[in-house]
């Protein structure tokens, strides 16, 4: 078959329109197959070919996202010189016939100059013949690098040939894959572990194997001398592979970098499978190293997940509550809530161990507004009792900022126990997407609601957030004001830090305070307000309002 006048038409256009000195030949018959070809001559000056052959829509559009994977990856050999006199580029992907795709042979030939520096470029494209089409796709089915027994026979030649600490396996899978399915149909998803591994093939080094392991894990080896190198691999593949047409998801990688040559290789797969596992819904990584206590973690993990429903229904979450305390006159001005979790078995449960668990599996919503609750029905109940409560605060994790509705579901909540917002705080961390907490902190406090900036000092960019939201009271992280502490350049800093804040009229509480030295320190720099064990440590209810009430 040739390829049609109408293709031919399209492209001398589009070369005789861009006024080049493109030669262009079709019909040159190839030798073996007896298929009509083309071969396309580009100057080195032609800024990029391929994407005017994108432009004209002669690549089918299924075949659009594998072709810019294509195309990318082979512009990025042209920048750097390469060593051989020319670089022939074999590939396989549809070209359009005029509404009819074909597989084709591209062919790219770089010519250079003596220097190494890239002078012309040849583009030869050949359509498949039938008989290879035919065989591409039984190819596809048993292929040695899709195929996982022969890919861990690859893997353990290069594992014996390579350097101890030198090899990873990366293993890596869609998050959520099965919402691709149901929403685009399970053809789409077959097409884009399709477009997987046809990308694999063009991003992986010709001795680099990989394979499709199950659905839609997959696993890469990479050889490196700096870990950093790992990490740059994964984020190409991910900048190139993470979005299919117009569809977008996210990947988890799991990594497991290999030691001794006696392990067998399977052991390091299924490691870097593991290490996947950890971070699987995890909105805040998506690279995990495989580390030796992972089974132990992923054990816990595993444990956790499986309790948290049933430990909501038998109300073994509990508001614990930690006072927050005039250092002056010492007396208690407010409190935070923090979750304890009363495990009928394990007993006492930190939140240390839970909170990064229910943070990753989205379960931290549903804890939140437990504790809100405990919180509200507590101020209720002490403003029926006639005394007057002390505000509590209570902290709203990350998960929520990006929800529009909380402002919703907070007010509503103290509607329903008819509390003034004055006396629900709401602790926020410091987060980077400081566009959307700028505008909920507005809100809240438009509301009423005292905002605190919970742990300053401790993330990514405190003083960001500062500028440009404006909460109420900032409260100096307890390990960031330990460490600041110990040095007299730290203490500085920390006294700077309040007086900056009493300058832009923030308020200021201290976390972590252990020791009289802290507290008097804290009192010289003109912070008031101080949480931490020298006070008391968070403690059940019964407990505070004994405190509380006696002082
Ligand atoms: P956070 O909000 O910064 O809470 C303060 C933590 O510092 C508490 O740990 C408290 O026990 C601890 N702390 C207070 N004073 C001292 C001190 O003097 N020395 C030491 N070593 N520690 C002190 P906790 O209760 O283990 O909570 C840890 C973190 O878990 C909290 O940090 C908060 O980020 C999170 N958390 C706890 N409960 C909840 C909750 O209901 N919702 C959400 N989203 N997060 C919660
Ligand atoms: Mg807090
Ligand atoms: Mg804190």
């Amino acid at each position: 078959m040739s390829i049609s006048e109408k293709t031919i038409e399209k492209l001398t256009l589009l070369y005789e329109k861009e006024n080049t000195t493109v030669h262009f030949f079709w019909n040159c018959k190839d030798s073996t197959t007896d298929t009509l070809g083309g071969c396309l001559y580009f100057p080195a000056d032609t800024e990029n070919p391929f994407l005017r052959m994108r432009e004209m829509e002669l690549i089918s559009p299924e075949f659009l996202s594998l072709y810019d994977v294509f195309c990318a990856k082979l512009l990025e050999s042209t920048v750097t010189p390469i060593s051989e006199t020319d670089l022939g580029t074999v590939v396989r992907m549809k070209f359009s016939n005029d509404g009819e795709a074909r597989l084709c042979n591209i062919y790219v030939n770089l010519l250079k100059d003596e220097n190494g520096i890239v002078t012309d470029m040849h583009v030869n494209i050949r359509p498949f013949s039938q008989k290879e089409e035919f065989n591409a796709q039984v190819l596809d089915m048993f292929t040695s690098d899709k195929n996982p027994s022969i890919f861990s026979a690859q893997c353990k030649d290069i594992l014996d040939r390579t350097e101890e600490g030198k090899l990873a396996f990366i293993q890596f899978d869609v998050e959520r894959f099965n919402l691709i399915n149901d929403t685009y149909g399970t053809e789409t998803g077959d097409e884009i572990l399709k477009f997987f591994s046809d990308s694999l093939n063009i991003l992986c080094e010709e001795n680099q194997p990989h394979c499709r392991l199950t659905a839609d894990v997959f696993m890469v080896l990479k050889q490196f001398d700096d870990k950093q190198e790992i990490i740059d691999f994964i984020r190409m593949l991910e900048s190139r592979l993470s979005f299919y047409k117009e569809i977008e998801y996210r990947f988890a990688f799991g990594v497991c970098i290999t030691g001794s040559k006696d392990v067998p290789t399977r052991r390091y797969g299924d490691n870097a499978g593991l290490a996947r596992r950890t971070i699987k819904g995890n909105a805040l990584q998506n690279i995990a190293f495989y580390e030796n206590d992972m089974i132990g973690k992923l054990h816990k993990k595993q444990t956790i997940e499986e309790d948290m429903h049933k430990a909501v229904v038998n109300n073994e979450f509990v508001m614990f509550l930690q006072p927050k305390y005039s250092i002056s006159n010492n007396k208690i001005i407010g409190a935070e809530a923090l979750a304890r979790w009363i495990h009928p078995e394990k007993g006492m449960i930190s939140p240390a161990d839970f909170i990064p668990v229910f943070e990753q599996n989205g379960f931290i919503i549903k804890l939140d507004r437990i504790i809100w609750e405990q919180a509200c029905r507590k101020l209720r109940e002490w403003l029926d009792k006639g005394i007057t409560p002390v505000p509590i605060s209570v902290n709203v994790s990350r998960e929520y900022l990006s929800n529009t509705d909380i402002v919703e579901i907070i007010t509503e909540l103290v509607k329903k126990y008819s509390i003034p917002p004055q006396l629900l705080e709401l602790e926020i961390t410091e987060s980077i997407d400081s566009e959307n907490v700028k505008e909920v902190v507005q809100k809240f406090k438009s509301m009423g609601f005292t905002m605190l900036m919970d742990d300053f000092g401790s993330g990514y960019s405190s003083l960001n957030v500062l500028k440009t939201t404006q909460f109420d009271v900032l409260k100096i992280d307890r390990g960031f004001f330990s460490e600041f502490m110990e040095s007299d350049r730290g203490r500085k800093i920390i006294s700077h830090t309040i007086s900056m804040s009493q300058d832009i009229g923030l308020g200021i509480v201290a976390e972590g305070v252990e020791t009289t030295e802290q507290a008097t320190f804290l009192s010289d720099c003109g912070c008031d307000t101080a949480q931490g064990f020298l006070y008391s440590r968070p403690v059940p209810v019964e407990e505070f309002e004994k405190m509380f009430i006696g002082t």
